[in-house]
């Protein structure tokens, strides 16, 4: 794949039945688009790679419209813009927006999210992760949904995640006990040796109901769900009265053929006066300012530690994205594209 003066690209092919593969995409070579007035071309240099993207592709409308067969796969990206017919943006500005799996986007910068500038001496992968969408998630996901209260135990699935990892954080920052549950003894490690969680279980190897029921004699006040499916159930058995669940993602169900099961004991909420709530992170926009300066103080202080998996090459796009389902990522799944063409 040659990228001289042409826009390499990524476009859904055919939609997926089950687990999405390499072969549902397509690789195209256009010309680099021309910005129109009101519009930034910007040269993307880093890829984000989200769980919902697998959502995206299903022939039904979500919370945003599915991506169109024929269409660049959509992704949100950092990249450097290059040519600007935009008030208040310049060539060399730094920006994160959903560009897309292309070298180059031409844009108006509109959406759900508009695209945003990357203020000076941020480094460029975290605003694709815990100072972003990712960290936004976990914030309002945990804090605003569920009001943690210190030496309440929080349980949180798919822990060792781009979200989960840093939910479990803010959770042990407001002082209440952590348990998170991730595949692996080395990303259990992780939990419990970098993040600093009280306990981890190995959903692959262990029995995560006879865990919970150990690790939570007076049952789970709180739950971050990102997978759904068995876990959900499990914890649904084991909740205290009151409990607050905080329905992030169901990760577990998202490649599912057909019909998935719900939780059979979801009665459990009734009979432990319990809450779950969905949400949305776009919901919080105009309060994302707020959020991120809270999430920089926790990692600037080492309060929050952050783990990045870093994939490269063009041609290893569609295979990032089998990563998250295959959950070989700890921490946030990025792909750079290129250095930035011009210095910070
Ligand atoms: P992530 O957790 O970094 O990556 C996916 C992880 O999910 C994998 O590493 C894997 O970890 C786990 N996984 C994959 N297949 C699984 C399965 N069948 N059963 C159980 N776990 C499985 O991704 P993320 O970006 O942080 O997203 C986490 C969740 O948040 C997703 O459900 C996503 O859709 C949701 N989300 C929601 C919002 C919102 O606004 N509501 C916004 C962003 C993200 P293991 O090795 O532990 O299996």
């Amino acid at each position: 794949m040659s990228n001289a003066n042409i826009n390499r690209q990524w476009r859904l092919k055919t939609r997926p039945k089950g687990m999405v593969s390499e072969a549902n995409f397509e690789y195209r070579e256009e010309p680099i688009p021309t910005p129109r007035n009101g519009q930034i071309l910007v040269r993307n240099l880093y890829l984000s790679f989200d769980p919902a993207m697998r959502a995206w592709l299903w022939d039904r409308p979500s919370y945003i419209p599915p991506v169109g067969i024929g269409e660049v796969m959509r992704a949100s990206a950092v990249a450097q813009v290059i040519e600007s017919k935009k008030p208040g943006f310049e060539a060399g500005d730094f920006v994160v927006g959903a560009f897309g799996w292309q070298d180059y986007a031409a844009t108006t910068g509109g959406g759900p999210v508009p695209v945003t500038k990357i203020p000076p001496g941020v480094p460029l992968t975290w605003p694709l992760g815990v100072l972003g969408m990712t960290g936004l998630t976990a914030y309002f996901g945990l804090l605003d949904i569920t009001d943690p209260k210190a030496g309440e135990t929080v349980v949180v699935s798919g822990a060792a995640g781009a979200v989960g990892s840093v939910v479990a954080q803010i959770a042990r920052i407001k002082g209440c006990r952590v348990i998170g549950i991730a595949g692996g003894s080395d990303k259990c490690r992780w939990l419990v040796e970098r993040a600093r969680v009280d306990a981890a279980i190995d959903y692959k190897s262990e029995d995560v109901a006879g865990r919970l029921k150990e690790l939570c004699p007076k049952g789970i006040n709180v739950y971050f769900d990102n997978v759904g499916g068995e876990t959900l159930e499990a914890v649904l058995n084991n909740l205290a009265l009151h409990a607050r669940i905080s329905l992030c993602g169901g990760i577990s169900q998202y490649n599912a053929e057909g019909r998935v099961p719900g939780p059979a004991n979801y009665l459990s909420l009734l009979v432990q006066r319990a809450r779950m709530e969905g949400f949305i992170v776009f919901d919080y926009l105009p309060r994302f300012g707020e959020a991120i300066a809270e999430l920089a103080g926790w990692v600037m202080a080492d309060e929050i530690r952050i783990e990045e998996d870093i994939q490269e090459g063009f041609e290893n796009i569609p295979k990032t994205l089998l990563r998250l389902f295959e959950g070989k990522n700890l921490g946030k799944q990025l792909l750079k594209l290129a250095d930035p063409p011009t210095k910070r």
